[in-house]
């Protein structure tokens, strides 16, 4: 594969798309404005992207309800449907190589990662729900013999999608492709700092053969055009991935609006628990370390929260600072970096300000904490490592989404599951231990949509991901999100003679 000496290289080598795809065409904000969308690598300007607002959300909402009355994606055929989508998922990965490259130069993320993981999966996600279309049956009811019952699933309509930066692909196809499989119009929002791979995938779902109207990308910022999105009175479903603090904007607008379905995949601050009687040190480490440093940090399931065993936590630090030290923030366009830039300078001093913070409170500092690769013009963070927190600071209470591991010391394993599930979040939590007694109990106490015993980060997308608490709720992946598309509906028919 090719590797890119400048961003610039690598941005002449894709073909970005900067305009609005709505009904089928790539149009211009009606306001003709603009965003700039700056590469965190090393500040480049990559494009000016067009910036919705509630006018162009109007235009978008009435092309994809039209597109649903008219029937033409929700009442084609199972298998129809089935070979658009698997077409839409043989472009994404035919066009894998651009796409990963777009993402990595808007975002800063490794492009070994975007290759290995963003692309990959997102052709899986959208694989296995074109696969799921003709393996749902509607249900019968056990209804008395003169009648019929029948329970059946109704798409909604038209959804809207409002999404974060750090996946951008991923966390839109996680909405679209249920969205799309179960026979809805879809309009996708996705971050304001990361609009370029979806658009250049709006491009390829019009190749794919999706009716006008049925796939629609509105590129702007959150109060501009994920809050008309979110309070359009003809929007049927809101699907959010992001902040807690914009998810409770988000059931807000859906509240003041039309009562809107709403779907919150939110923030974490995941705790992860090492006992004493873990068999694999090393193993515990390094997910220790990876399961915080994976794309700096700027994951919604990072494990922020090292909870150590008090009898191991000296011995088992020193192997997690080791890690911490030896990776280096490097160019995300080498193939070998595996640790690259935050997303842009407001989260690096978002980051840098949380550190500050956890040495105020009184936490000590053991590994990084500072901004790196300052000659780049970019927007890096090192490796950070703080002992001695307590669960009462903010370092350990704040979901910081940046490089950060905050450790923190405990006796038993009763006082780790308190010491856990005391947060507002519960995306995911877990534990290593060789004792299956101590894993089963963990595994039922922790209070999380995602628990994992001796490993960090396990899943696939039969399983499915969400919250518990103020991490959201309604399921990604899976089967389930299925639900989260589609109304059940009871037709009861009497029959005469029965
Ligand atoms: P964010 O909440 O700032 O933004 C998310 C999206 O909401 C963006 O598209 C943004 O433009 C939009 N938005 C902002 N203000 C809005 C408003 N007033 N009305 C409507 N839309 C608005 O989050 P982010 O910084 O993009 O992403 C990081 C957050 O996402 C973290 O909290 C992370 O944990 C979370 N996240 C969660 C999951 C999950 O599955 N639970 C996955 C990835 C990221």
């Amino acid at each position: 594969m090719t590797a890119f000496a400048s961003v610039d290289a690598a941005l002449k080598s894709t073909s970005p798309r900067t305009q609005a795809f709505i009904d089928g065409r790539f149009q211009d904000a009606l306001t003709g404005q603009t965003m700039a969308s700056i590469s965190p690598i090393d500040g480049t300007h990559l494009a000016h992207v067009a910036s919705c607002d509630e006018r162009d959300v109007d235009l978008a909402v009435r092309a994809a309800r039209q597109a649903f009355d008219k029937g033409l994606w929700r009442n084609a055929s199972p298998s129809e449907k089935q070979r658009t989508m698997f077409r839409f998922a043989e472009l994404i990965e035919a066009n894998a190589e651009e796409l990963a490259l777009l993402e990595t130069i808007d975002l800063g993320k490794p492009i070994s990662n975007t290759r290995s993981a963003d692309l990959p999966l997102t052709v899986q996600t959208v694989r296995y729900y074109a696969e799921a279309i003709n393996k749902i049956n509607d249900e019968i009811g056990p209804s008395p013999s003169d009648a019929l019952s029948m329970i059946v699933r109704e798409p909604l309509g038209v959804v809207g999608a409002v999404t974060p930066w750090n996946f951008p692909l991923l966390m839109a196809a996680w909405k679209f492709a249920p969205a799309l499989a179960t026979g809805n119009s879809i309009i996708m929002k996705p971050a304001e700092q990361t609009s370029l791979s979806l658009l250049r995938v709006a491009e390829l779902a019009a190749e794919a053969g999706f009716p006008e109207g049925v796939f629609n990308v509105l590129p702007g910022d959150g109060p501009g055009a994920g809050k008309p999105l979110a309070l359009h009175m003809d929007v049927d479903a809101v699907a959010f991935t992001g902040s807690t603090q914009v998810g409770k904007l988000i059931m807000g607008y859906a509240a003041q609006s039309n009562l809107k379905r709403v779907g919150l995949e939110c923030g974490g601050k995941s705790p992860q628990i090492i006992m004493d009687d873990c068999d694999d040190l090393d193993a515990a480490a390094s997910a220790a370390a990876w399961g915080v440093f994976y794309d700096q940090g700027q994951v919604c399931t990072a494990g922020t929260r090292l909870l150590v065993h008090r009898a191991i936590k000296d011995q088992f630090l020193d192997k997690v600072a080791t890690i911490a030290r030896e990776l280096e923030p490097g160019d995300p366009l080498d193939p070998d970096t595996e640790f690259g830039s935050l997303v842009d300078q407001g989260q690096m001093q978002t980051v840098l300000g949380y550190v500050e913070k956890g040495k105020a409170q009184g936490a000590d500092l053991i590994v990084g904490g500072a901004q790196a690769r300052t000659a780049s013009g970019g927007f890096y963070v090192e490796p950070t490592l703080f002992d001695n927190v307590t669960n009462d600071m903010t370092i350990a209470q704040e979901e910081i989404f940046g490089p950060v591991i905050s450790a923190i010391a405990f006796d038993d394993l009763d006082e780790a599951l308190t010491i856990a599930n005391d947060s507002i979040y519960g995306l995911a939590a877990g534990i290593w231990t060789s004792n299956v007694n101590n894993a089963h109990i963990a595994g039922r106490r922790l209070r999380a949509g995602n628990v994992w015993i001796n490993c960090w980060d396990g899943s696939d997308i039969t399983t499915p991901f969400g919250g518990f608490k103020q991490s959201g709720f309604g399921r990604d992946r899976s089967l389930h999100a299925l639900d989260k598309y589609t109304e059940l509906k009871t037709i009861w028919l009497k029959l005469k003679g029965g």
